[in-house]
């Protein structure tokens, strides 16, 4: 059979074997998809670079019997290096990989997650961007581009004023109709919510606001928002604040 080449970027990674290494690369016709990158482990590799986490590439891909294809090589366009240098960054995009993978799983073709993961890897390596923006816009996104756009208009039971987000409900409720876990909305949270999930994804980022805080706010209901409708801790998030308080 003869390589097939996929521009995709490579969101997982895994020992394979002894020296192995197991790649999931997210691509824009196929979705996300296994391949094994025979040796690399091993002492002399050539090209080693191109087949780290988050590179961004043009990947030669062997077709075998099985269904897991062998990478041959790669033409990258860009090895987005500056997450994989600083511990920090590299584990908060590990979190924001493991939560676009439990939304979408292999073979699942998204073109606008797609975007959306490259645009939010891009922002970690080369923007100076505070962390609790990028992961609260980019929980928001992923789960509004994922299946879970939450109603933030009005309340989803009498359409009375929102008062309340509702992680369980991916809704906005009243006074009247909010349970308890329900978080309090204010104008500026409720407004922000309204931007990130309805922008378009090369504008995510492209807003201020006064107060920094709001997204501690903020990253408390997105974070909540993606744990509960996952139905899935990820260790991943545990490991990024681990870091964080160091
Ligand atoms: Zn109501």
């Amino acid at each position: 059979m003869d390589d097939l080449v996929y521009r995709g970027i490579i969101i997982r990674q895994a020992n394979y074997g002894d020296a192995h290494r197991m790649l999931w690369i997210f691509t824009e016709t196929d979705g996300i998809i296994k391949a094994v990158r025979y040796g690399i482990r091993g002492k002399k590799t050539s090209n080693a670079a191109a087949f780290q986490l988050f590179s961004y590439a043009d990947f030669k891909l062997r077709p075998s019997r099985g269904d897991i294809m062998t990478a041959v090589s790669a033409d990258v366009i860009d090895g987005f290096y500056p997450v994989s240098e600083d511990i920090k960054k590299l584990s908060l995009v590990t979190y924001l990989s493991d939560i676009t993978f439990s939304i979408l799983g292999e073979a699942n073709p998204d073109k606008r997650i797609l975007a959306l993961f490259l645009n939010a890897v891009y922002a970690a390596a080369y923007r100076d961007e505070m962390w609790q923006k990028l992961k609260t816009v980019y929980e928001l996104k992923l789960m509004s581009l994922g299946g879970f756009l939450p109603k933030l208009d009005k309340c989803m039971v009498c359409g009375g004023a929102p008062e309340y987000f509702s992680c369980d409900k991916g809704s906005v409720v009243c006074r009247l109709h909010h349970s308890a876990g329900d978080i309090k909305l204010d104008e500026v949270l409720l407004s922000l919510m309204r931007y990130i999930s309805a922008c378009e994804i090369k504008k995510m980022l492209s807003f201020n606001v006064e107060n920094q805080d709001v997204f501690g706010r903020l990253n408390e209901i997105t974070e909540k928002y993606v744990r509960l409708q996952c139905d899935m801790e990820f260790k991943s998030l545990k490991y990024f604040y681990v870091i964080c308080d160091m």
